[in-house]
């Protein structure tokens, strides 16, 4: 059998599409996010159903988002699922998950063994709908994980460490072989739950700030943060702030990214408002 079929569907590389066959793994997975019956469950990127038929088994109704129109057909047509989940044919980057949650009058609980291609931006769009999300149980390559749950003075930490440590805790569930896949990946996998803060840690009034200070900080990594944030803050105002000029970006904690964010001061330096 061509490596690429499982159960009759042609693996397409471009949806990031492996397969879960290790019912070990699936039967984890399941149990870390014990589904309740009426509580209002998504998958995101159900494909063959290996975790939405035993998720859909405990609870009374489910929405499953698929891209792919053959897998979300299937689904459709499933004898064990039609009458249990809601299916919506579409990129889950572009799905509205305040709409959704608003239309199941519920808190939503989001998990997916996510297409690695799109992991990172689909977290940034969910990141945007946290208040509307109780958790989030994903799938990822193992470095991804890795990177979310970074500390400071580290290689991984980064954008992705301190915007999702902003909205989230972050908990690793478990680790996963490339063999529990078909077609296997060249790389690790982990599980990684994701539970969106109610009260934040620490809280900013405007987080598109943050991202932006973030980025700008990040895409210059190597640089201190007083060169990377020229066009943002002066010399003096970090100072002001007891942040050292001369750290770079991956050694300020997310409170202090914060804290710079809080005490921006729009000047004609800044560029901005031309952003
Ligand atoms: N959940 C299945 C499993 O564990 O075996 C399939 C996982 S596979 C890694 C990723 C799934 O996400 C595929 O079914 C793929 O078609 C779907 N997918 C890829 N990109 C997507 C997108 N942008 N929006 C929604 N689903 C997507």
């Amino acid at each position: 059998m061509n490596s690429r079929v499982h159960q009759g569907h042609f693996a397409r590389k471009r949806f990031g599409q492996n397969f879960l066959h290790d019912e070990f793994i699936i039967d984890s997975i399941v149990a870390a996010i014990q589904p309740k019956p009426d509580e209002a469950l998504v998958e995101i990127g159900p494909g063959l159903a290996a975790l939405t038929i035993p998720v859909s088994k405990k609870v009374k109704q489910m929405t499953v988002i698929e891209i792919d129109r053959d897998l979300a057909s299937r689904l459709m047509e499933n004898a064990q699922l039609k009458d249990k989940i809601t299916v919506i044919t579409q990129d889950a980057l572009t799905v509205d998950f305040r709409t959704l949650s608003a239309e199941l009058t519920k808190p939503l609980r989001v998990f997916g063994n996510l297409p690695y291609n799109i992991s990172t931006p689909l977290m940034f769009h969910l990141f945007q709908y946290a208040d509307v999300i109780s958790d989030m149980y994903f799938m990822l390559q193992k470095e991804v994980v890795k990177r979310l749950v970074a500390a400071p003075n580290s290689k991984d930490y980064g954008r992705l460490s301190v915007m999702a440590q902003y909205y989230c805790q972050i908990i690793p569930v478990l680790e996963v072989p490339p063999s529990s896949f078909r077609p296997a990946p060249k790389v690790d996998s982990a599980v990684v739950k994701l539970i969106p803060y109610k009260e934040k840690p620490y809280f900013v009034r405007d987080v598109t700030l943050l991202s932006r200070i973030v980025t700008e900080a990040f895409n210059q990594r190597r640089k201190t943060i007083h060169n990377s944030l020229s066009n943002l803050f002066t010399l003096e105002q970090l100072t002001k702030l007891n942040i050292d000029p001369n750290l770079r970006a991956e050694n300020l904690t997310l409170q202090q990214y914060c804290l710079l964010t809080e005490n921006y001061v729009a000047t004609d330096n800044s560029d901005l408002e031309n952003a």
